[in-house]
């Protein structure tokens, strides 16, 4: 899969064809990564964030948020809800905050996961840009996982997304510093927005690749109207379309990738009820449930059109798990179903799958 195939195949539109190629990439997954999904039960747990980001209806700019931060023992409960269901992992996600305090909070949530799962629950961070200290510091208190979009790899398309003091470079160290400090590192885009080309799209994969990353998630932009981005009438790519791209660039990743790890993203299924489902038959091997307690989803919405928002996480795993087998994949239940390109880049024998 070479750059001018992957240009050509964003602009494919016909669905037989694409067919083929969702199909080429599954059985690619199959090859690469093995036949099951795994879960990682999401947990929200604050939408409090520093940031500013032009299209995300939590920026700190937003005053219709209410703002909350789960308490620590909510935040466990959650964790040993996830366990129960059978979930290897959770993933810690919030707005992005610094300092000692926060640092600190974070870093004494993560030891009472391991101590109410034996250990078993893996587990995903995904807390925005930090400094180095920081990230060894979480990674010493035992998150061998990190997810942090680089959001587009087109510095200039960053730029129009941002508002000035936030640094595509920054975000790119950041990344490396993930690496340096141990992390399975996690990045992604996403699709459609405003101004963004094909070629950025292919660019994107081919910075996934160069930058070594082990684990991407990437889905459909979606608009959320009290954000400047929605506002300034700037148009992405009609939501239709950007499923279908989101699908192709899922394809594409795994077949020029192979052995990442790829999430079929949440906002898939804001845009189709059968996105799971599709974002696996096209190469993703990742869920992210969403476990977040159902009181708090309402002033979480990153986007508009988030799905189950009154689902609890119970409910979901039921529906989920229906869904997923339904493919014709297998779920790998109380496993880890950690990134095999990490393994084999840092020559750490994969964990048993
Ligand atoms: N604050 C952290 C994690 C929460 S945001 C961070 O920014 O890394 C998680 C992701 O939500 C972002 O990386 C972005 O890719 C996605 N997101 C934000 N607004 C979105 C929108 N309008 N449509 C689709 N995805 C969006
Ligand atoms: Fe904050 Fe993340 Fe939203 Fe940016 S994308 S405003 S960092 S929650």
């Amino acid at each position: 899969m070479n750059p001018d195939e992957m240009l050509e195949w964003l602009g494919e539109k016909d669905p037989k064809k694409l067919q083929g190629l969702f199909k080429a990439a599954r059985a690619c997954a199959v090859a690469h990564v093995g036949p099951k999904v795994y879960f990682r039960g999401l947990i929200e747990f604050s939408n409090v964030c520093a940031k500013n980001c032009c299209y995300c209806g939590i920026r700190s700019g937003n005053a219709r948020v209410l703002r909350y931060s789960m308490p620590a023992g909510e935040i466990l409960d959650c964790a040993r809800e996830a366990f129960e269901m059978g979930y290897g992992s959770v993933v810690l996600q919030a707005g992005e905050r610094q300092g000692e305090d926060y640092c600190r909070l974070i870093e004494d949530i993560i030891p009472g996961i391991k101590a109410l799962s034996g250990g078993k629950l893996g587990i995903t961070l995904s807390l925005g840009e930090q400094s180095f200290a920081t990230y060894e510091r979480w990674f010493r208190a035992g998150a061998h996982r990190y997810l942090l979009r680089i959001e587009t790899s087109n510095p200039g398309l960053y730029r129009s997304l941002h508002p000035e003091d936030h640094f595509f470079e920054a975000r790119r160290n950041c990344l490396r510093s993930l690496k340096k400090a141990g992390y399975q590192t996690g990045t992604g885009v996403m699709i459609g927005l405003p101004g963004q080309t094909n070629e950025d799209l292919v660019n994107d994969i081919l910075f996934f690749e160069r930058e070594d990353i082990d684990m991407i998630g990437m889905g459909p932009y979606i608009p959320h109207e009290e954000t400047p981005l929605a506002a300034s009438g700037q148009k992405g790519n009609d939501l239709t379309d950007n499923l279908r791209l989101g699908l192709v660039m899922i394809a594409l990743t795994r077949l020029r990738l192979k052995d990442v790890n790829i999430t079929a993203a949440t906002a898939l299924q804001a845009l189709d009820p059968a996105g799971y489902e599709q974002g696996i038959c096209a190469g993703a091997n990742i869920i992210m449930p969403n476990i977040t307690p159902v009181k708090y989803r309402e002033q979480y919405q990153l986007y508009r059109g988030k799905p189950c928002l009154d689902e609890d996480a119970l409910k979901c795993s039921g529906c989920l798990d229906r869904r997923i087998r339904s493919t014709g994949a297998e779920i790998g239940y109380r496993e880890w179903g950690d990134s095999r390109h990490f393994a084999s880049r840092s020559k750490v024998p994969a964990r048993p799958v």
